[in-house]
């Protein structure tokens, strides 16, 4: 048996096959006298996180540590797939140290959004959950927007205790951190240095920044599989995961008409009044609109080509699909959301309607983000 050889920076185990899993190495570093996973060395010389993800079980042996802690704990949602990137039941594991919701990626808002609604939308959804929250700040962690509500909150908040990052994969736990060290400390000639939290999980990595009392700890990811998103291949990802401001596409439907976002998804308009819907989907993906009974042949003919993503490395488990059917009440605006893609507004005309998702995508109903 290969000896076990650990990171030199965190402690965890080295390993070199998966480069989003905790511990990655590439095979060139095993060989050092003082081996360091990747994320340790881009911390320690470029000052930078970088995301890993663990499957569920691991997942709650890692939130699970937290409510063994002082800590301060920030969960990170993405506000373009809020129901999708939420996490249940943390506060059971996190006992009763503090807790701040982050709604990140509110910069893919359309221009347009009245951000005072926006906030409102985001309390009411946290009361729905029926959870206590120290408080919620809606934020870009690209853009920097709402970072200074973030401080804020873990120096009015964190006492002396450690800060953990917490929430699903792909929701911008690291460029947070990022931004936070930034605001934090003025990395750009220290050196970070990261170890393992006594008593804690190896794959959670805490972060001193030099003059700076809270160590940030940052947690792997959570994978999740009822999102778009966890199920598309790697090229097909950048295809609908929204890069800059969503323009909204509007569709004046007439009932017994059909949308295809590429080959992911169907909405089919079965019955109602001529009226519009509002898709708030990544802009490079294309919307196809065909009648209701060529929708069909229309798939079988081009998914993976006029229809795409996806492709051919995506996997038939794409092609597998089941219907929701939704019946939408007159006046309410309400957004179908498919999770991981995106969502469509329809605006309290009253319909019909039935969504075609890959088996295991969850589709839900809201009252209206915008
Ligand atoms: P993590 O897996 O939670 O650590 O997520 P990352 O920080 O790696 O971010 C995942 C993806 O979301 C990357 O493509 C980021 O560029 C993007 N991202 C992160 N924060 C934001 C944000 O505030 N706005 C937008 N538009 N994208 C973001």
């Amino acid at each position: 048996m290969d000896p076990v050889i650990t990171c030199r920076g965190c402690g965890i185990q080295l390993q070199t096959e998966h480069p989003d899993r905790p511990g990655y190495a590439p095979a060139s570093a095993m060989t050092k006298e003082t081996p360091i996973c990747r994320r340790c060395f881009r911390i320690k010389h470029y000052s930078e996180v970088s995301s890993v993800s663990v499957l569920n079980d691991d997942f709650i042996r890692i939130v699970s540590e937290i409510g063994e802690k002082e800590a301060f704990v920030l969960k990170v949602v993405d506000l373009f797939d809020f129901s999708g990137s939420w996490i249940d039941n943390l506060r059971k594991y996190i006992g009763n140290n503090p807790l701040f919701l982050v709604a990140n990626k509110v910069d893919l808002l359309p221009k347009q959004t009245n951000l005072e609604k926006a906030s409102r939308w985001l309390q009411r959804e946290v009361e729905k959950k029926e959870i206590q929250l120290a408080g919620t700040a809606l934020v870009s962690a690209v853009k920097g927007i709402g970072i200074e509500r973030v401080k804020t909150a873990i120096e009015r908040h964190a006492n002396m205790r450690d800060v953990y990052v917490v929430g699903t994969a792909n929701v911008g736990k690291s460029t947070l951190i990022n931004r936070l060290i930034g605001l934090f400390g003025e990395t750009g000639d220290v050196e970070l240095t990261t170890s393992r939290f006594p008593g804690t999980t190896l794959s959670a990595v805490r972060v001193e920044i030099p003059n700076y009392i809270h160590p940030l700890i940052d947690t792997p990811g959570i994978l999740t599989n009822h999102r778009l998103t966890d199920l598309v291949c790697a090229k097909c990802l950048k295809l609908i995961v929204p890069d800059r401001t969503i323009d909204p596409r509007v569709f004046q439907l007439n009932s017994q008409q059909t949308l295809f976002f590429g080959g992911l998804a169907r909405f089919d308009f079965l019955s109602g009044e001529r009226q519009p819907f509002v898709c708030y989907v990544a802009n490079q993906l294309e919307i196809h609109r065909t009648k209701l009974e060529n929708a069909d042949s229309l798939y079988e003919k081009h998914v993976g080509g006029l229809l795409a993503p996806p492709c051919d490395q995506c996997g038939n488990h794409l092609r597998d699909w089941i219907v929701h059917k939704l019946q939408l009440k007159k006046g309410q605006s309400t957004d179908i959301v498919i999770s991981g893609l995106g969502w469509i507004a329809v605006h309290g005309d009253g319909c019909q309607v039935n969504v075609h998702v890959p088996r295991g995508v969850d589709v839900s109903l809201r009252p209206s983000v915008i």
